[in-house]
């Protein structure tokens, strides 16, 4: 799968945007949310990811958020967030667009990342909306902004509309450019979307899953494969002088 993989990125010439979900950071220890080992068999999304659950019960939302943040501040990027850095400082890759709340792909060096569904390293006050970077799981949950309001994990939750800004900005991105998919269930809309939209549009569609997806029927390579394994051997080729 590896050449046809290199294949189809030197024929993209570099007019490529990945669209990723949460298996891409599975293979760094952060779980799923569906799937065998997904966060949706042990909790019910109801009642933690959703306005009404914070609104009822913000203190047990904040701590699930807690468990969440301590998790991903703790990660390390995997090679599939590597290459995808590596593939945008070496112009073969124009964005990320990412479905993840995680700040993996920054750490791992992409710097062109379009949060879908925001990030879980910033919190947004109910009040006066100010945004507050973290670096750390808030210590008293729920935390409390200076003006006096309670704050809520800067994240879209289910029932929530996407960010307008960065949704435009991702369709016209799936207009111009082949997207290479990874680790999305490829089921929760808007983002599920994009990679028909890509296809509508006449560009390619590679996908890089374990599992098959309603995404693999468009496909124009479909890897089987855990990311974090497909993309390590991959890692010294896309760094080399003579690649593409
Ligand atoms: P999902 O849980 O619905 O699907 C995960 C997909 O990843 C599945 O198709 C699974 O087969 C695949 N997968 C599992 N292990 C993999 C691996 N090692 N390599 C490649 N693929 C692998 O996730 P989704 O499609 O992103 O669903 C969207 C929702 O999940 C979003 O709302 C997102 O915010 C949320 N989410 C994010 C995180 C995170 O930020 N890391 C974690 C859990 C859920
Ligand atoms: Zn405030």
């Amino acid at each position: 799968m590896i050449p046809e993989f290199l294949e189809l990125v030197r024929r993209c010439n570099g007019n490529i945007v990945a669209l990723t979900g949460a298996g891409i950071s599975a293979d760094s220890g952060i779980p799923t949310f569906r799937g065998k080992d997904g966060l949706w068999n042990k909790y019910r999304p109801e009642e933690l990811a959703t306005p009404q659950a914070f609104a009822k019960n913000p203190r047990l939302v904040w701590e699930w958020y807690a468990w969440r943040m301590e998790k991903v501040f703790s990660a390390r990027p995997n090679p599939a967030h590597l290459a995808l850095a590596i593939m945008e400082r070496r112009g073969l890759l124009k964005a990320v667009i990412t479905q993840n709340v995680d700040n993996l792909h920054e750490r791992a060096g992409s710097r062109n990342v379009i949060h879908l569904h925001g990030r879980i390293d910033e919190m947004r006050c109910l009040g006066c909306g100010r945004i507050v970077k973290v670096a750390e799981p808030p210590k008293v949950v729920p935390p409390v902004c200076e003006c006096g309001e309670m704050m809520r994990p800067n994240v879209v939750w289910f029932g929530e509309a996407l960010p307008e800004r960065e949704l435009e900005l991702a369709m016209s991105l799936c207009e111009e450019n082949s997207v290479l998919v990874i680790g999305t269930s490829a089921v929760v809309y808007p983002a599920a979307y994009l990679p028909h939209h890509a296809k509508r549009n006449g560009n390619m569609v590679i996908e890089i899953n374990p599992d098959v997806t309603p995404v693999t029927d468009i496909a124009d390579l479909s890897v089987r494969e855990r990311a974090g394994k497909f993309f390590e051997p991959l890692l010294p080729i896309l760094e080399e002088e003579g690649f593409p």
